[in-house]
């Protein structure tokens, strides 16, 4: 399966036999460069790709022969963005999931009240969101969610 560890182990061990040959036998070292990038590549697809399910697992579809998306704002309530969004899909009739940072909802209350209001579902996206967070590893950002 090609996940995350999967691709670190089996690098590791290109990276090693990589080294051993170039010791036991010889060729343009240059070629050991080729690994890193090939890795990054992999690295790049299972971040881009989320349902690759490279780094954790993930839903992102369902099985169902209806035409319907699921609409999800991550990391309000935001005064600037929010008050916004509300407003289009009340004017589309659509409503939406809102998951919500801990810390943002003080001085925000009224603008959480009315994406309750307004028929909304609102989920937990943490206390406190660190900017970096979509580069934690899978172990750090299941140990975040606890
Ligand atoms: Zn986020």
């Amino acid at each position: 399966m090609l996940n995350f560890r999967n691709t670190n182990i089996f690098f590791i061990i290109l990276l090693a036999a990589g080294i051993g040959i170039y010791i036991q036998y010889g060729f343009p070292f240059y070629f050991i460069f080729l690994l890193p990038i090939a890795y990054c590549l992999i690295v790049f697809w299972g971040c881009y790709y989320v349902g690759s399910n490279f780094f954790i697992t993930i839903v992102c579809k369902a099985n169902t022969a209806n035409k319907e998306i699921a609409i999800s704002f991550d990391d309000g309530p935001a005064t600037l963005f929010t008050p916004g969004i509300l407003q289009v899909l009340k004017n589309e009739h659509v409503k939406a999931t809102f998951f919500c940072i801990g810390s943002r909802i003080a001085g925000n209350e009224a603008i959480l009240k009315q994406v309750h209001a307004d028929g909304h579902i609102i989920g937990n996206h943490s206390y406190s969101h660190h900017f970096w967070f979509d580069l934690y590893s899978a172990k750090k950002c299941r140990m975040t969610w606890h």
